[in-house]
């Protein structure tokens, strides 16, 4: 069994529907299929929820007319017989029956929003199961509401999808295609709940370590994970192997081409992730996989380079001395009891700066803090550069080159050593496309 995704792109279109549905059946693999919504969906349903948070009622209707148009003309094109278009024609008018529904519900809430949000996957889902059957393909659509869960914290509950998909998958061995939603799931309550933006990279690493899948492959619009952000940088290209702490890295740093917390269930379970191009399903992609005893990643230094945003930056001074024992273990369980993760970390004698990208409960932390330590004024629009390859301890220079690169910028915090593949430096977020460019012709000129 193998878990395939494809993204917005690759299924906002009927013409690439169509390809997908030749992709999934070219050979006998048995796969579960997760799709995004169609690309522009989500942010449309987002923008649908804005206007009725601001009890824009008559801009929230022409916002749903507008994307139910979109959808009927889908419609007429990804099918060809009069059985198809009807039945995809049913697909809409229910669902946009219950976009308007919930569009009528006052006050409009967090829980109506995440509802709305979710109609993006639940719409190309059964549109696409919908093309399946008119093309004859013996496939069968689980909603993924009835086996992703998260809990409390919103921390998916790998466990409960294992056990629950564990009992409905028998029930349809006879199907080669299982079609699932990605993005979408229940929290604690029993509400629709979703994995946050680019969530079903996440969903379809989640099933395939549930279901223990010999592969897990996500298709995208890029031929792989590039060795840095092709959005702000010319030049880049693609990086044919990583190994799961790697692409954990770029992932959780910024490589937007996965979710942050994709890697960590695939990890788990030891199932490789290889990333694929829709467009180009010939290319080779980039394949994510751990191969105990191969020679580190054919010898390269330097992999590849991501840019996370947003990053705040706190500097905690001591009003006695750091080392002190007990001083850092008071300063992390404030930020454990706000459940706002720290991502780096410098020290000196009597300071500590961190950073977080959530900064939500930074108000009460600070209180907190400021008990016994002295802060700083926070800075703001921070970005984390993270540099990834293999840095073991005999590799000479890896330090200079990055700082050769870096040599016209300024550099708020390092952080080298935690792991042997990874180096991160914090600058202004205004710094970042020069970081980026700098690091790519200092690393990776060819
Ligand atoms: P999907 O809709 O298929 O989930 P995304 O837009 O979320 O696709 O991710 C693919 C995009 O990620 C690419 O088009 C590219 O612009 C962007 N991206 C950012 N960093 C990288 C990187 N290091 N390698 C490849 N793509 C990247
Ligand atoms: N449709 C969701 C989003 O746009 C999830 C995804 O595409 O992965 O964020
Ligand atoms: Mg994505």
């Amino acid at each position: 069994m193998q878990v395939w995704k494809f993204g917005g792109t690759s299924v906002g279109k009927p013409e690439r529907m169509r390809s997908i549905r030749s992709l999934i059946t070219e050979d006998s693999t048995r796969k579960i299929v997760v799709l995004s919504a169609l690309s522009g969906s989500t942010n449309a349903l987002l923008a649908i929820g804005e206007s009725l948070k601001a009890n824009n009622d008559d801009d929230a209707a022409a916002k749903i007319d507008a994307l139910k148009a979109h959808y009927d003309t889908f419609v007429s094109e990804l099918y060809a017989t009069e059985a198809g278009k009807a039945a995809g024609q049913q697909v809409i008018e229910s669902e946009f029956s219950f976009i308007r529904s919930l569009a009528g519900i006052k006050p409009f809430t967090v829980k109506q929003e995440k509802e709305l949000v979710a109609e993006g996957e639940l719409l190309s889902t059964q549109l696409f199961q919908a093309y399946l059957v008119e093309e004859g393909v013996a496939s069968t659509l689980l909603p993924a509401l009835d086996f992703m869960r998260i809990d409390a914290d919103n921390e998916p509950e790998i466990q409960v999808t294992e056990q629950i998909l564990g009992e409905m998958l028998p029930a349809h061995d006879d199907k080669q295609i299982i079609v699932t939603q990605g993005f979408i799931c229940r929290n604690p309550r029993g509400e629709v709940d979703n994995l946050k933006r680019g969530g079903s990279d996440y969903t379809a690493s989640l099933i395939g370590g549930a279901v223990r899948a010999d592969e897990i492959q996500i298709w995208t619009d890029i031929d792989g994970m590039h060795n840095n952000d092709p959005r702000i940088v010319k030049n880049t290209f693609p990086v044919r192997e990583l190994t799961f702490d790697e692409a954990a890295e770029l992932a959780y740093f910024g490589a937007k081409i996965l979710h942050p917390s994709t890697i960590t269930p695939a990890r788990m379970f030891g199932v490789p992730v290889r990333l694929k191009n829709t467009m180009e399903p010939a290319a080779p992609g980039t394949l994510i996989a751990d191969r105990p005893g191969a020679p580190a990643a054919s010898g390269e230094v330097f992999k590849a380079v991501a840019a996370k945003d947003g990053i705040t930056a706190l500097y905690i001074h001591s009003t006695r001395m750091l080392n002190a024992y007990g001083f850092l273990r008071r300063i992390f369980e404030i930020f454990e009891k706000y459940k706002t993760p720290v991502d780096m970390l410098a020290t000196s004698e009597v300071s500590v700066s961190v950073t977080i990208d959530n900064t939500e409960r930074i108000q009460e932390i600070s209180d907190e803090l400021s008990a016994f330590c002295t802060l700083e004024e926070p800075d703001y629009d921070q970005t984390i550069i993270c540099i990834v390859g293999n840095f073991s301890a005999d590799n000479e220079g890896v330090a200079l080159k990055v700082f050769k690169a870096m040599e016209n910028i300024p550099i708020r915090m390092i952080s080298y050593g935690g792991t042997e593949s990874n180096l991160s430096l914090l600058v202004h977020g205004k710094y970042k496309a020069d970081a980026l460019n700098a690091l790519n012709d200092g690393l990776f000129a060819r």
